[in-house]
């Protein structure tokens, strides 16, 4: 998918805000982009750098076919230098590499970008050696850093930039990400009905825990739906177990949460016995937030769905 279609879908505000300001000749010097992964941070940097250098600009847009657009995108362009983490920090050395690259063409006024992935990850003395970059800027250039932690860049950095906000993706776009990576639609389903977040997403997916709660939620679900006794047992037996952790108890929860919604979603049975059992979970997730015990809440939200009518 090209940025521009990317972006328009998944951040139309951040790309319209931009794009304006571009277009305009109203950029900023430093940009901190913050937000999840996968929210197009770094879709948006390398739009605003193919912007900036496409010789055949097409409606306003990059034309992503000419000598500048591929350089750009293959991370080749001598004027746009992308700085990653090597290993787990971006360390001084970096940042003085790339003054050092600024300041040979500094008097030409070129323009100039850069782009710092992961702008958290700079230790303390590269983040200080930027931030003397960022108060005497040699030449004409443009800083985009990015960031998913921006309670870990020194507030003297973010003060110097214009801080834009990606947003959360849209559940159906984190679901579609998700699959991309490899998961399956109705685990990523799952997950994005337990988070918004794309890392955190992936987190719960990686935790071994959360594999063996899936099924385990599922059988629970299975019993429940016959009304079967075993479902009162089973959270003893089964559930508690998995439920050591407060967070545990609300994932279990929103688990069985979610498989009701898809069974209401298919099913072509009265709403109405759907409605009720909704409302017990909605109800059971309050006394959990309300400190009543997991085990109380859980066997109460058992005998209620196996017994009333
Ligand atoms: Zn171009």
């Amino acid at each position: 998918m090209e940025e521009r279609d990317f972006l328009a879908e998944y951040q139309p505000l951040v790309f319209s805000q931009l794009k304006k300001s571009v277009k305009h000749g109203r950029l900023a010097h430093a940009y901190l982009f913050e937000g999840d992964q996968g929210t197009g941070k770094a879709a948006m940097s390398r739009w605003l750098a193919k912007r900036l250098f496409c010789t055949d600009l097409q409606d306003d847009e990059p034309c992503n076919r000419c000598n500048n657009c591929r350089r750009i995108e293959q991370g080749e362009h001598p004027d746009v230098q992308i700085i990653q983490p090597e290993g787990q920090t971006i360390k001084v050395d970096q940042i003085r590499q790339l003054q050092a690259e600024f300041s040979k063409s500094g008097f030409e006024s070129r323009q100039q970008v850069f782009i710092i992935q992961d702008a958290d990850k700079m230790n303390a003395s590269a983040a200080n050696s930027l931030l003397k970059f960022l108060e005497e800027p040699p030449g004409s250039f443009l800083a985009l850093l990015e960031t998913d932690a921006l309670g870990r860049i020194l507030p003297t950095i973010q003060s110097r930039c214009q801080i834009i906000h990606f947003l959360p993706l849209a559940p159906e776009h984190l679901i579609e990400k998700l699959v991309k990576d490899g998961i399956g639609k109705e685990s990523a389903q799952l997950l994005a009905s337990l988070t918004n977040g794309y890392q955190k997403a992936v987190e719960i997916y990686q935790n071994e825990w959360f594999n063996g709660a899936k099924d385990t939620v599922m059988q629970w679900f299975t019993y429940l739906e016959k009304r079967d006794p075993q479902a009162f047992i089973y959270v003893q037996k089964r559930i508690l177990p998995l439920a050591k952790e407060k967070e545990q108890q609300r994932l279990l929860l929103q688990m069985l949460l979610f498989y009701y919604r898809i069974k209401r979603d298919r099913s072509t049975e009265s709403a109405t016995e759907s409605t009720r059992i909704l409302e017990l979970l909605l109800q059971a997730e309050q006394k959990l937030t309300a400190n009543v015990s997991f085990q109380n809440v859980a066997e109460q939200l058992a005998l209620r769905i196996i017994y009333q009518k």
